[in-house]
């Protein structure tokens, strides 16, 4: 259950943006997580909505987005992308290497006014 801290800190850095920049409300707000990065969807729209109530984020429009890893195949040599959680090769159903990994959130992007 770490996504409680994580959508802690991303909605201070956010506010903390807002402040500085001398702005008053946060409308949309846009990331992108990794898929092995463990974290759920669900789980930081849940805890944003809940910690953002009575700051200026309330109400903000959270988009997320998810980058997935890569994998090499080493028996028919592809490079694929992870699927519904599954980290073998879509081809030939073996291990593969992972050769990117995507394990991080990052905030791409926040609108304000
Ligand atoms: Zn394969």
């Amino acid at each position: 259950m770490h996504e409680l801290s994580i959508t802690s800190d991303i909605l201070d850095l956010v506010l903390c943006e807002l402040a500085k920049k001398g702005y008053n409300k946060v409308i949309k707000i846009d990331i992108t997580i990794g898929d092995l990065s463990g974290i759920v969807r669900e789980h930081i729209k849940y805890y944003f909505e809940l910690l953002s109530r009575a700051t200026p984020a309330a109400g903000a429009t959270l988009t997320i987005n998810y980058k997935k890893s890569k994998f090499r195949c080493e028996s028919c040599k592809i490079i694929y992308e992870s699927c519904d959680f599954s980290f073998l090769c879509p081809v030939c159903k073996s291990r593969g290497t992972l050769v990117e990994s995507c394990a991080s959130i990052y905030i791409n992007s926040i609108e304000v006014e």
